[in-house]
């Protein structure tokens, strides 16, 4: 498939004609050929009308129709092959095989929603029967089901070029919810995005839905993004990327004359808590699971560890001398944009300098333009305390040792930690009491909550929660990665009294949809 350089309007390649930019490949150092042409605000306009026109057909279109889009999808973005795999990995600098597995997981995503379509349970179908016989006053025929909020704007996170991109977990489950989709592409991965566009807008017409279902903008500067937020088609918005960007838009979207919701995925620093007894028993496994799961991908994911804590003590000592020799082995990687390299160089150098903070280990360095040296820094839980600036996530391979005197200023720093996508417990049997008094804090703080593990890898399942309260999320009520993030994109219509012929086939008399429903009050598939 050619990378043009063009948008993605409904069934239309139109080329930008606001400026013109080129991919930068991090690894090469230098910008990669095609010109891509970048929209403006007219750009934006069409699309989201084209998105606002395909609305009610895509909604009212079979069930079993939308899950073959989400399929279809998945087979087009398969279909690309290894040009889709170079084409990323020129623009991210990630391995090819952690893009294929990234490929692996954005199909399955795509799989998983389709399969959801055709469950049903989403459409919340309820049935109040009528009682006119009520004293004092009668009950009207009630029903429910669930719809889509309508036309959803989607950013395309940098970090995620396939998985949270543009026909990523926002896309799928926006479509699975009966939403039309506009994808407002990273520029980190222009090419990449092209052709997953492509993919989409030929799913799109391989199962006969409106064009308006799926477009693609390019856009320089804020403009582009800003004015999509702004648009009044659009009825929400999905963001993975910085805090500052994702409050940005939030504040857009508020200000609107309709407010409509952001579900901004932000910062987290994911701490983990190690515990006395985990760490008497294994401070070294622990150790090198922790420094794997720090660099793996170059510390660019949501869920990279950021933060470790502990009681002070040999279990400790033995862990930083575990750790130090483990990250000592670890060389400098290439980040994902020149944009990322320099914040996190920026980040490190203010930690460095930052009072109170020692560095305790380093990985290897390298001159290459854009690489990331891994780092650890150890601070008194004290310190951390008394400087939010010690709160705040350093996206890349760096990561902080806090030493806590005792279990009461573990809890203390526990407490004082904002939102988090997730909080980590290393624990043995004999920490069992001390985690059973963490967990109620931990549970106000994150959005997942891990025993033994790490958190870096997110399964997409059915119970996965990939959010947590501000400022991993800007809305701690649901989660980005799974299927309940088709939550997001819907909303509750209640018929009262509608006659039989009018009723949506979800809550009529026979069940056409077979779906489970609750009929008063008893979940029945009838
Ligand atoms: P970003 O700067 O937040 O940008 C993400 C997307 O939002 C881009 O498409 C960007 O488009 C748009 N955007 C940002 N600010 C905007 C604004 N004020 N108005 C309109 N659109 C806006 O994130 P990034 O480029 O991926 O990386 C920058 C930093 O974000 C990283 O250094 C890291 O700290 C953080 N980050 C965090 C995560 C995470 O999962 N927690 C993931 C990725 C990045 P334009 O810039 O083209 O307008």
């Amino acid at each position: 498939m050619q990378i043009t350089g063009a948008m993605l309007l409904g069934a239309q390649a139109v080329r930008g004609q606001a400026g013109e930019m080129r991919a930068f490949a991090p690894a090469l150092g230098k910008d990669i050929e095609p010109p891509f042409g970048l929209g403006d605000k007219a750009d934006v306009a069409r699309a989201c009308e084209l998105a606002a026109q395909a609305f009610d057909a895509f909604r009212a279109a079979p069930h079993e129709q939308r899950a073959q889009l989400l399929e279809a999808i998945a087979e087009r973005i398969l279909g690309i092959g290894d040009e889709l795999i170079e084409r990323a990995h020129l623009e991210s600098a990630l391995p090819k095989a952690r893009l294929e597995g990234e490929r692996g997981r954005t199909v399955g995503q795509l799989r998983l929603f389709a399969s959801l379509v055709r469950d049903g349970r989403w459409c919340g179908a309820v049935l109040d029967s009528a009682l006119p016989e009520r004293k004092l006053l009668p009950r009207s025929d009630l029903r429910a089901r669930r719809i889509g909020v309508g036309p959803v704007a989607v950013f395309g996170a940098s970090n995620f070029p396939l998985a949270f991109s543009v026909a990523g977990g926002d896309t799928a489950s926006a479509l699975a919810a009966g939403c039309p989709v506009v994808v407002k592409a990273h520029l980190a991965h222009p090419g990449t995005s092209e052709l997953v566009g492509r993919a989409i807008q030929q799913a799109v017409a391989d199962v006969g839905l409106p064009e308006g279902v799926f477009s693609l903008i390019f856009g320089g500067g804020n403009e582009t993004g800003e004015a999509l937020v702004a648009h009044p088609a659009i009825k929400a918005v999905g963001f993975t990327g910085s805090r500052r960007g994702g409050l940005a838009l939030a504040h857009i979207a508020a200000q609107r004359a309709e407010p409509i919701p952001v579900y901004a995925e932000m910062s987290s620093i994911n701490p983990m808590f190690v515990l006395p007894a985990a760490v008497a028993a294994r401070a070294e496994s622990i150790a090198q699971g922790f420094v794997d799961s720090l660099t793996l991908g170059v510390g660019q994911f949501c869920t990279n560890p950021g933060l470790v804590l502990a009681i002070d003590g040999p279990g400790l000592d033995r862990f930083v001398t575990a750790v130090s020799t483990a990250l000592g082995q670890k060389p400098a990687q290439t980040m994902l944009t020149a944009g990322i390299a320099k914040a996190y160089g920026d980040a490190v150098v203010a930690r460095k300098t930052t009072q109170g903070v020692e560095q305790l280990a380093a990985g290897t360095q390298s001159d290459a333009q854009c690489s990331a040296q891994p780092l650890l820094f150890k601070a008194s839980a004290t310190e951390f305390l008394a400087q939010h600036a010690l709160s705040d996530e350093i996206f890349g391979p760096a990561s902080l040792v806090l030493t806590c005197r005792d279990e009461a200023e573990l809890a203390r720093v526990a407490e004082h930690l904002e939102g988090q996508l997730t909080a980590t417990l290393q624990i043995d049997r004999d920490d069992y009491a001390m985690a059973a008094r963490l967990l109620p804090v931990l549970e106000r703080k994150a959005g997942r909550i891990l025993a033994n593990g790490f958190p870096t890898g997110v399964e997409v399942s059915y119970a996965m929660v990939h959010g947590g309260p501000f400022p991993a999320t800007s809305d701690a009520r649901t989660t980005s990665v799974g299927a309940m993030a088709i939550e997001r994109f819907l909303r509750p219509v209640c018929y009262q009294d509608l006659p039989a012929e009018l009723l949506p086939a979800a809550v009529q008399d026979d069940n056409p949809l077979g779906l489970w429903r609750l009929r008063d009050g008893e979940l029945v598939r009838k």
